[in-house]
């Protein structure tokens, strides 16, 4: 442990963590695996517990984990509560030690640059680093890590962030990551819908789903639903892909909203919108992104699974 320590860039030695859902905990532990001291913090008692076990160091608040560490590493589901951890009573910049917060959640530009501008009148620097891969890409550290930073903390950082997946460096305006992350999961949500309504139009008519998938991925439609998410999740009904319904349709309404705001037209991604707008509301926040699908199967009768 000593040696490994001492291989650790000064600026990343300790390192707070707060957020310890399905993408923080398996980052965390990846982090602590790597030798990093780490102090986390999450509402959720079991998810702290869990990563002590590991050999983190609890704190009360994230105020308490900005005063022990300069780097604090966030991965939280919304800009309102981003918001709240990062500049709330008992938040980061309440902290008397920290000097850099990485966001690893997906908040969109707008909050990202907010959050930034408020830090850094307080002397802390602002690092948006969104991720994609979903939890698998989360426990292996293949994650594609988005990156808007002042380039010289970049390369203090990336050593660091390396643990966690594939490191890009995206610019360094605050929110320049975030805007590659909602790109990046519009088209995800895109692939998966339009996933869905490929394989139900096929199954209503007669074709067998597992055939279907195996041509698409053969073929020119081939995208991360038909390779990964309908084969896994969906034809075997297990809908476990581990990421929230509830947070597609966030990312998705984020990447509408800011590309209002830029003047750019989203004639496609707005029926995109709406789909997953009735997914939330008609299966519910909490459920797995892959249910979606059974919008279209209580719409049609079918039901999408391997025979
Ligand atoms: P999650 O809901 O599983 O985890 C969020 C964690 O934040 C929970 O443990 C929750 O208890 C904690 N939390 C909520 N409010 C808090 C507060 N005030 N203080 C401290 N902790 C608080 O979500 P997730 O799937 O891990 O996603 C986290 C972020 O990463 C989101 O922004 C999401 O959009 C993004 N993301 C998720 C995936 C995925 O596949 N799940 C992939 C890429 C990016």
């Amino acid at each position: 442990m000593e040696k490994l320590s001492s291989k650790i860039p000064f600026m990343t030695k300790q390192i707070g963590f707060i957020g310890l859902g399905r993408m923080g905990t398996p980052m965390a532990a990846r982090l602590i695996d790597a030798g990093y001291p780490l102090i986390v913090y999450d509402v959720r008692k079991e998810c702290v517990e869990a990563l002590v076990a590991k050999g983190a160091r609890a704190a009360v608040s994230p105020a308490a984990v900005a005063s022990s560490v300069d780097t604090v590493l966030l991965s939280l589901p919304d800009p309102p509560i981003v918001r709240r951890v990062a500049l709330g009573a008992d938040g980061v910049i309440a902290g008397s030690k920290v000097r850099t917060m990485i966001d690893l959640s997906t908040t969109g530009a707008t909050a990202a640059r907010e959050i930034a501008a408020a830090l850094a009148a307080n002397g802390i620097t602002a690092v948006d680093s969104p991720v994609s891969g979903g939890v698998a890409g989360a426990v292996k550290g293949t994650l594609a890590v988005m990156v808007a930073c002042p380039k010289a903390l970049y390369a203090e950082l990336e050593p660091m962030l390396k643990h966690i997946g594939r490191v890009f460096f995206i610019g360094e305006r605050p929110g320049m990551g975030q805007t590659m992350k909602l790109a990046n999961n519009l088209l995800s949500a895109t692939a998966t819908a339009a996933t869905a309504e490929a394989i139900v139009f096929g199954v209503k008519s007669g074709l067998d789903p597992a055939v279907m998938c195996d041509v698409i991925n053969a073929g020119s439609g081939r995208n991360t639903a038909s390779q990964d998410k309908f084969p896994n999740q969906v034809l075997t009904r297990q809908f476990n892909q581990g990421f929230a319904t509830g947070l597609m349709y966030k990312d998705v309404r984020l990447c509408l909203e800011e590309a209002q705001a830029l003047g750019v037209p989203m004639t496609v991604s707005t029926g995109v919108r709406a789909l997953w707008a009735r997914a939330n509301e008609e299966l519910g926040a909490g459920s797995d992104m892959t249910a979606i699908v059974q919008l279209l199967e209580r719409a049609t009768g079918v039901e999408v699974k391997s025979k």
